[in-house]
């Protein structure tokens, strides 16, 4: 393998002289960029952060102050953000990004997640950043973690220490898809465990989608019992908030406890 010197060269010599394309319109883009978006295309699928949930970031009108997916949930994050919604060209290069091997995306999603965070929290220095982990059967499977993909480009942009070993996922769960919300939660419970984690108090966790921000607060509750004061969560895009989740029972036992949801 050439040395990371070498490569970072190689690298920075292809972005000057081979031609790269938007992954949402394909038009060619400015090499100068930072991202493989074009500033219109980048434009026009950022979430208006106004109006989102801060605690899962579902953009959904509140009722009386309380959110329709997560009022009922005990999220252990301290506050959400999303890049965009999970919808469109942006849904079809997360799923090739997933689950057909686009590794190159993890670039353009982790500079899209970054600049969701920046926006959202511009005070906030985090201690690390990590991405919520795959198992590691998982992992063998796939070849590679795309959360954690795209958290080193993050945490590059955001110039924050990225911290692959910080979350380990300790046992298989099943794909959440399909499941329903109080399934998602009890499937993911336990399923996390922090490593070295004494000296962090701010964390960011991040991951490519979030629907009912189950899994990532699972990831989250790990950091909180380990002694992480402050946990933020990003993805690069937020499923659109299904009503039926809103209706969906949620057993108390699920809940986790109340106290690891405060700040
Ligand atoms: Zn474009
Ligand atoms: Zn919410």
């Amino acid at each position: 393998m050439p040395p990371p010197a070498i490569t970072e060269l190689v690298r920075a010599l292809a972005d000057v002289f081979m031609p790269r394309y938007c992954i949402i319109c394909g038009r060619e883009v400015d090499h100068r960029r930072s991202a493989d978006i074009c500033p219109k295309c980048e434009a026009q699928i950022a979430l208006p952060r106004a109006g989102t949930c801060p605690k899962c970031c579902a953009a959904v009108p509140r009722f009386g102050g309380s959110c329709p997916n997560c009022h009922n949930m005990s999220l252990a994050m301290n506050e959400s953000t999303a890049f965009g919604v999970y919808a469109g060209a942006l849904r079809d290069r997360i799923i090739e990004f997933k689950f057909s091997g686009a590794r190159h995306l993890a670039r353009t999603f982790g500079y899209l997640a970054a600049r969701a965070v920046s926006e959202t929290w511009p005070d906030v220095r985090f201690d690390a950043v990590s991405g919520v982990p795959l198992h590691a059967t998982r992992f063998k499977q796939r070849g590679f973690d795309q959360a954690q993909g795209l958290a080193a480009y993050a945490a590059r942009a955001l110039g924050a220490r990225y911290r692959p070993g910080l979350i380990k996922r300790v046992r298989p769960t099943e794909s959440q898809v399909g499941l329903t919300k109080s399934a998602r939660i009890r499937n993911v419970k336990d399923a996390f465990t922090a490593c070295r984690a004494e000296h962090v108090l701010t964390a960011l966790v991040l991951d490519d989608i979030m629907t009912t921000g189950a899994t990532m607060s699972a990831a989250c509750r790990a950091l909180k019992r380990a002694g992480v004061k402050t946990v933020y969560a990003a993805v690069v895009a937020r499923a659109a908030f299904a009503p039926e989740d809103a209706a969906a029972d949620v057993p108390t036992e699920d809940r986790g406890g109340e106290h690891e949801d405060q700040p």
